[in-house]
């Protein structure tokens, strides 16, 4: 999938973020969350209960209970339509009170993360998105315009005499920009655009043209050289990121030369393949390991961009490293419990993403599936990814150990169903035998398809 790039937008009341995140994100075919209208969504839920909105302890648990929804056109707060109320001027008001609170702040500020992280690519504009929610964030836009022409702007969306608004939005301005925690600020990295006399066209357009120098390519501005380029795509903090568009671009290439080579060749056959999901997070489980063809064969039998565990001695030479880093892999000891494999396997899972697991470790032979690493039922755990499970059959006949070219015997993947993730235990014992024994029924599961999957790369009809 194309990495799309992160943008945050902060400004002042009426200085056009709104239309502006609206037509950026748009353009960008991503999704953008407006978060003043959460802060408008709590402040209406306190003065809904009747309390005011000075109250800090009516505003942090009307933020922690009340399930608020926005989307560009309807805000609900526990399913009651808000969308217009919360333009209202009372409610207004009362959003720069509560926006005040710091357990408010904390409250909305890990919704907005969790919001970002589940999305590739997104626009979200507020008070504070540069500086707190989203602070590497691919572009941070700071928009302002005269406060005359604020005003205006904002007496145009209500029936209000401009002098009346331009008073209480200088107001609220000065609450918003002196309040102790995340102030309204502009970063020192952020593009500062005046809006008085340009259209939101214009400032969209802006936008968009540092985006084209230093947006989804901003990952490669490091270098200038092709060389340069791939050796910040090697560094450690890389490993497992989603990566630039040199490495989505050679995932895809080398996968569909891959899948040509396999059906024609090997006459690849796949069986269950609309088992697999195309979107969020995914351990992908094949077994049995049995030649050097599975890792590349499981990239092209699985319609989905995936990411690998790879052994770390294929790190040891750079040439091998970039590549297996471009197309996804990040290394891991095979012989212990690696904890920045299960670190980056994280971090690939919590994004959404797909990731491979070659459970049995190693490589191995015959037909037995040999005990699996526990990891992988610990990982679907700890971040709610379902397990697939996948019988891969006839690799060993078509490349065993020590053969260095396959030869074209017959391959065939069968996928198993999903198997959800299991639910946190609270006590520390019976996690791990739950775990244990999970992981047993995951290698039965394993064996079976595997078993399925050998029979059909035999069976001279299939
Ligand atoms: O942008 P909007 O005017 O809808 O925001 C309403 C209020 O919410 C602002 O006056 C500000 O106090 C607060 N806010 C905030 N941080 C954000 C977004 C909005 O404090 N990221």
């Amino acid at each position: 999938m194309k990495s799309r790039p992160v943008v945050a937008i902060d400004g002042p009341a009426g200085s056009g973020k709104t239309s502006v995140a609206r037509a950026v994100a748009k353009a960008l075919s991503v999704q953008y969350l407006d978060t003043g209208a959460m802060y408008r969504a709590v402040a209406w839920k306190v003065l809904s209960e009747g309390k005011s909105p000075k109250d800090g302890l009516a505003s942090s648990q009307a933020a922690r209970s009340s399930k608020i929804r926005v989307r560009p056109s309807v805000v609900t707060v526990d399913g009651v339509d808000v969308t217009e109320e919360i333009r209202g001027e009372d409610v207004t008001e009362a959003a720069s009170a509560v926006a005040a609170n710091p357990e408010v702040r904390a409250e909305l500020l890990a919704r907005q993360r969790r919001w970002a992280r589940y999305r590739n690519g997104c626009v979200m504009e507020g008070r504070d998105i540069a500086t707190v929610v989203l602070p590497n964030a691919d572009l941070k836009v700071f928009l302002d315009a005269d406060p005359e022409v604020r005003a205006r702007r904002r007496a145009g969306e209500s029936s209000s005499e401009p002098s009346g608004v331009q008073a209480r939005m200088s107001q609220r301005d000065s609450i918003d920009s002196s309040r102790e925690h995340a102030p309204l600020r502009r970063t020192e990295d952020s593009l500062q655009i005046d809006t008085s006399n340009l259209s939101v066209e214009e400032v969209t357009r802006k936008i968009l043209s540092k985006l084209g120098k230093t947006g989804i390519r901003a990952h490669r501005k490091g270098g200038k050289g092709g060389i340069r380029r791939f050796n910040r795509q090697f560094a450690p903090s890389r490993f497992g990121e989603r990566g630039t568009a040199w490495g989505i671009l050679l995932h895809w290439t080398v996968r569909t030369i891959i899948k040509v080579v396999a059906v024609t060749y090997l006459r690849m056959r796949r069986r269950n393949v609309e088992r697999v999901p195309r979107k969020g997070a995914l351990i992908i489980v094949p077994g049995g390991h049995r030649s050097n063809l599975d890792t590349p064969l499981v990239g092209a039998a699985v319609p989905r961009r995936m990411y690998y565990m790879a052994k770390d001695s294929l790190f040891k030479t750079s040439f091998w490293a970039r590549l297996i880093t471009l197309v996804g892999g990040f290394p891991t000891q095979r012989d212990r419990v690696d904890v920045n494999a299960l670190k980056y396997a994280r971090k690939v899972l919590g994004r959404g993403d797909a990731l491979v697991i070659f459970a049995e470790g190693e490589r191995k032979s015959g037909p037995r599936i040999q005990p699996l690493f526990g990891g992988t039922v610990w990982l679907s755990e700890k971040t709610g990814a379902p397990i697939l499970p996948v019988g891969v059959g006839g690799t060993e006949k078509a490349m065993p150990k020590g053969v260095r070219l396959p030869r074209p015997h017959r391959v065939r993947f069968v996928f198993g169903e999903l198997i959800p993730a299991m639910e946190g235990s609270s006590s520390r014992l019976s996690a791990v035998r739950r775990r244990t024994q999970a992981t047993e029924d995951l290698r039965e599961i394993i064996q079976r398809l595997f078993d399925e999957a050998q029979a059909l790369a035999g069976s001279p009809n299939e």
